[in-house]
């Protein structure tokens, strides 16, 4: 009889993780504090769609439905960005053929756990909280949302997949004695905005690509939707310097602030002043922890254990990735939970905390370096370059478009920027760098 295994959090990771454990045999019970998405519809508190790149579509394709997301998923090719008087210019992420793909974060997890559902020997519960686990035993706390019946839950293992406030992680912090923990939260808030379709159905902005309005300090960015809309968010600090969340009280002060930055998308967003008073305005986090399993019997995945600020779309990819490389882990220990689940910890935080600073590099570049010439020059060289010298694969590549690990990635990427250094000085590089032997030997 193969183990029976509790997940906690239906959400991206848990649910597909749920999948991956159910094609194998595992008795697998499922426990969500929302109630079932498929009834009630999706409330995610989250982004409305997500950047899927080469690391989510390979767990995808792990589980089979590759092709099914793949059809509902817009390829971004580039980035777009919008100057304060409105003029546009692309920047490719990739070659032609490489691109992210925006992905409806409600319609992805209603898609995972419909196809969770058809395994007979998974089940499960929607509406139930977790209290906590106790690790030791393997057994779990819940409480009803509705009902508030009070169920504990035994199993041989545990997952916490229930996201970066994660009751499972709380459980571990207590259970182990030397429990490392870090939260830090942004300065910088987020607040979503709908661009809808134009009258005759069509998107009002190019939809593939990643639209994004850089302005030093703050950024909008716009990622479309397969209905013909786009997602608008805005990130801003939430004050301590000027423009801020603080300072847009009144109707007159969010218009002019439009105006000032972002004129060309005001008669793109016609409920403007309505859904930037009603839309909440939501946080930023990056967490990191150590361990992340309790012996062989629980271990926490996904953002429970590595939430990150979402500026390299890579949160929810390295929670697909944990899954993909904790399947290939059951393959190469042969199902020995307590290597694999040693194996994944020993060999995956280093990577979770890589992508962690990435993403917060990633910030910078997007809302400041991306409108800065000598950035959009060294992407200039480095395209050229890979193409000369594919084994040089630019540090985005690296992250968006390969499994190398995030921490190769990040190191191989402070040997880039110390390289670009010794480059970007040399005289006249912005017109001679094509055929100038010196970039050359520096490359060699
Ligand atoms: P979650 O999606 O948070 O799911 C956790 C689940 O656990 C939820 O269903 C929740 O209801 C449930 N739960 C919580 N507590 C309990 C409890 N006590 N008991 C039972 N159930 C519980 N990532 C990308 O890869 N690309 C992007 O473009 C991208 N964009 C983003 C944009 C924004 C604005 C934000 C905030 C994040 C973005 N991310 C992106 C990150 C991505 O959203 C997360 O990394 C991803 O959702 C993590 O999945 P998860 O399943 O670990 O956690």
């Amino acid at each position: 009889m193969k183990d029976r295994i509790l997940i906690v959090g239906a959400g991206l990771v848990g649910s597909l993780w749920a999948v991956l454990l159910a094609k194998r045999g595992y008795q697998v019970e499922v426990f969500e504090l929302r109630n079932d998405p498929r009834k009630a519809g999706f409330k995610g508190g989250r982004s409305i769609n997500l950047a899927m790149s080469d690391r989510g579509w390979k767990a995808m394709e792990r589980a089979g439905i590759k092709d099914t997301i793949r059809q509902q998923a817009i390829p971004m090719r580039g980035r777009k960005m919008h100057d304060t008087a409105g003029q546009l210019t692309f920047q490719p992420y990739g070659d032609q053929d490489q691109a992210i793909y925006s992905v409806s974060r409600g319609g992805l997890n209603i898609e995972l756990i419909d196809i969770a559902d058809q395994y007979d020997n998974l089940k499960f519960h929607f509406g139930y909280k977790c209290l906590g686990v106790v690790a030791e035993e393997a057994k779990a706390h819940f409480e009803h949302r509705d009902t508030g019946e009070h169920l504990t839950v035994n199993a041989d293992r545990i997952f916490g997949t229930d996201g970066a406030f994660s009751a499972v992680r709380r459980s571990l912090m207590k259970a182990l004695p030397r429990f490392n923990y870090s939260q830090s939260f942004l300065d910088y808030g987020y607040k979503e905005l709908h661009i809808p379709p134009t009258t005759d159905g069509k998107h009002a902005l190019d939809p593939n690509a990643l639209h994004i309005w850089p302005r030093g300090q703050f950024m909008m960015i716009a990622l479309p939707n397969v209905d013909g809309s786009f997602t608008g968010t805005l990130f801003l600090a939430y004050e301590g310097q000027t423009p801020a969340f603080d300072q847009l009280n009144t109707d007159e002060e969010i218009m002019a602030f439009f105006q000032t930055y972002f004129a060309d998308a005001i008669p793109l967003i016609p409920n403007l002043l309505e859904e930037f008073r009603e839309n909440p305005t939501s946080s930023l986090i990056t967490i990191r922890c150590s361990p992340w399993r309790y012996e062989d019997k629980v271990l926490i995945m996904g953002d429970a254990s590595h939430a990150i600020v979402p500026f390299y779309g890579q949160g929810m990819n390295s929670g697909f990735e944990d899954c993909t490389l904790l399947d290939e882990l059951i393959d190469a220990h042969d199902g020995n939970w307590a290597e694999i689940i040693e194996a994944f910890n020993h060999s995956r935080i280093k990577d979770a905390n890589a992508i962690a600073d990435l993403a917060l590099r990633n910030f910078i570049e997007m809302r400041d370096k991306v409108a800065d010439p000598k950035f959009l020059l060294r992407k200039e060289i480095a395209a050229h370059f890979n193409k000369i010298y594919p084994e040089f694969l630019p540090l985005y590549s690296q992250v968006t478009f390969s499994h190398i690990p995030y921490s190769e990635a990040l190191e191989e990427g402070h040997a880039q920027d110390a390289l670009f250094e010794e480059i970007l000085v040399l005289d006249g590089i912005e017109h001679n760098w094509k055929d100038n032997p010196e970039v050359d030997r520096i490359f060699r």
